[in-house]
């Protein structure tokens, strides 16, 4: 690998700085953040890992704040995925190659109006939900913030302290924030929590009904995040009740984006 042409092309070499293990396979790291980096709290960067031949690239959802001064990701270890082998025994001091600039348009400022945010996410899914919290955009511009996180089992409910944490020390005057976990592979849930998938959960009611709030047109803005298939199959539920997805030209109600 020419790792001259790299640096001073597209992409820089940064340091993992820490490390943090939710589960057997879930876990975020933290990095140093390349000079100038900028990105839109939602937006992913393209992560680079040197092999003996060429290095493998991959999308990952940035999960810290615009102003903090490190990046921060999370992941899962996809059994046999190229990229996670490499990546699921990184420590402090281990090199990863990160692109020079940010992609994606699951940002809060591609909604023109708006009451209330709704961001539906499953597994690490929950990802650039994490950096839109962290940053105070969000919590200007609606009145309402709904975050929703489905995973299979509740030891994957990653990030919750922080989240709860936010929810409480949020400032009079900006939104609120609601939390919905659902965990779909429980037999007993937690009180106060759901326990099917987003769809079924829009389908039956149950989410609206539990933060209180309806889904319209005219109030609703929403991102999904997450598997894909949750994504298809949310999108046709939005579609039914007349949602439509936000186009360069038309202003619409919800952005998506499929996490592999
Ligand atoms: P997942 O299968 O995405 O499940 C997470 C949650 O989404 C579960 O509560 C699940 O419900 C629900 N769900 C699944 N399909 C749905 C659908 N069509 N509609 C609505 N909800 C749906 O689980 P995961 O642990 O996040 O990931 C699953 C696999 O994908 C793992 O093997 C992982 O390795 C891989 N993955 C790959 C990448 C990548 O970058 N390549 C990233 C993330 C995950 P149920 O329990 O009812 O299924």
């Amino acid at each position: 690998m020419n790792t001259e042409a790299l640096a001073t092309d597209k992409a820089i070499r940064e340091t993992v700085i820490a490390v943090h293990r939710w589960t057997d396979d879930l876990f975020s790291f933290k990095t140093t953040r390349p000079q100038g980096y900028q990105f839109t709290a939602g937006q992913y960067a393209r992560l680079g890992l040197a092999t003996d031949s060429d290095p493998i690239w991959r999308a990952y959802s940035i999960t810290s704040a615009p102003d903090d001064d490190y990046l921060e990701y999370y992941s899962v270890t996809v059994p046999g995925g190229a990229f996670t082998t490499l990546l699921k025994d990184i420590k402090p001091g281990d090199g990863i190659w990160t692109e020079k600039q940010s992609y994606g348009f699951m940002t809060a400022d591609r909604f023109s109006d708006g009451d209330e945010l709704w961001m539906l996410s499953t597994g690490t899914g929950l990802g650039p939900f994490v950096s839109i919290l962290r940053d105070p955009m969000a919590w200007k511009k609606f009145r309402h913030l709904v975050l929703v996180h489905c995973v299979r089992h509740a030891k994957e409910f990653a990030y919750q302290d922080q989240l709860f944490a936010l929810q409480k020390n949020s400032p009079e005057g900006l939104a609120k924030l609601h939390i919905v976990q659902s965990a779909t592979r429980e037999t007993e849930n937690r009180s106060g929590r759901l326990s099917g998938r987003i769809t079924s959960l829009l389908e039956n009611g149950e989410l609206e009904k539990k933060v209180g709030i309806p889904i319209t047109t005219a109030s609703s803005r929403i991102m999904l995040c997450g598997n894909p298939e949750m994504i298809e199959d949310t999108r046709r539920i939005l579609h039914l009740r007349g949602l439509r997805p936000c186009r360069r030209a038309l202003p619409g109600q919800f952005v998506t984006e499929n996490y592999w």
